[in-house]
């Protein structure tokens, strides 16, 4: 496995040799992985020639008062990891090479990225739209891969790889949980033992919300219900949404962590 910091190494290893255009496929990722990333590097592994991933901890999509400076970092757990998954280029730059002195265009998503997510941490879709576009001018993935635990930022995603019309195709994977029901993602790591099975109320919730939907009553309201029952945690919002298809999304506090999580609402029981 490559790894490459620069942008300039980057573009000229993304060039295909003459007559021969492997398709690539790229995860972007801030790192600190884990299974959930693991699921996507193995779906681009199965599907494509070539697979790329991305590191960046991008300060573009944490506001003001978020956890950027104490967001998990283990890079060197993370190339280890990515080496053992089959990943040919590990891309890890630096904030000053995507960011560069003079940086000042920015890729803004219209209504999709306004509210959920978007109204609890303004700007955070602008910066995720930013370092995609980014990333798929200087991969030139065929195709990019991104998890359901984020359904917002696939959504967003897809609707500005369609208005931009970029030659890349997005593929969303299903959310990867613990056994005990948490969508894994870098930030449980903030969890206490005790903060953790607060949290579990979340997972708890969204599946009393879906059997909620099946039997044809109110996810929103079920979901709420089982979240308003548990000490300990704070519901930013509860609701239904067209997120890349029809989703319950919810977002909760659990002391300092802020946790989000969806499931897909189908119709069968
Ligand atoms: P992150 O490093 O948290 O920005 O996530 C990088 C990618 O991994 C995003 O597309 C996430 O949606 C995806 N991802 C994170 N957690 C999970 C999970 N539990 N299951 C599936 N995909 C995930």
């Amino acid at each position: 496995m490559k790894v490459i910091r620069n942008v300039a190494d980057l573009g000229a290893a993304m060039d295909p040799a003459p007559g021969r255009a492997p398709s690539v496929g790229l995860v972007p990722t801030m790192g600190s992985l884990h299974a959930g990333h693991l699921s996507l590097m193995a779906a681009a592994r199965a599907e494509c020639d070539v697979v790329v991933v991305s590191l960046f901890v991008n300060p573009a999509q944490f506001g003001r008062g978020e956890d950027l400076e104490q967001y998990p970092r283990d890079e060197v757990g993370d190339i280890a990891t990515a080496e053992s998954a089959g990943v040919d280029l590990l891309f890890a730059p630096a904030a000053d090479q995507v960011y560069p002195e003079g940086f000042d265009t920015w890729v803004d998503p219209g209504k999709i990225g306004a509210y959920l997510e978007g109204s609890a941490r303004p700007g955070h879709f602008r910066g995720v739209a930013t370092i995609c576009t980014k990333l798929f001018l200087l991969v030139k993935p065929r195709r990019a891969y991104f998890g359901r635990k984020d359904a917002q930022q696939v959504a967003v995603v897809k609707q500005l790889v369609r208005d931009l019309e970029l030659p890349v195709e997005i593929v969303a994977c299903p959310t990867v949980r613990d056994p005990d029901g948490l969508a894994m993602s870098s930030r449980n790591a903030y969890l206490s033992p005790d903060d953790r099975q607060v949290a579990l109320a979340l997972p708890r919730a969204l599946e009393a919300g879906l059997a909620a939907h099946r039997s044809g009553t109110d996810a929103v309201r079920a979901a709420r219900d089982v979240l308003d029952a548990q000490p300990g945690l704070r519901v930013d919002y509860v609701a239904e949404a067209d997120l890349d298809g029809p989703t319950l999304a919810a977002a909760v506090v659990v002391g300092s962590t802020r946790l989000i999580d969806n499931v897909v609402l189908d119709a069968e029981a």
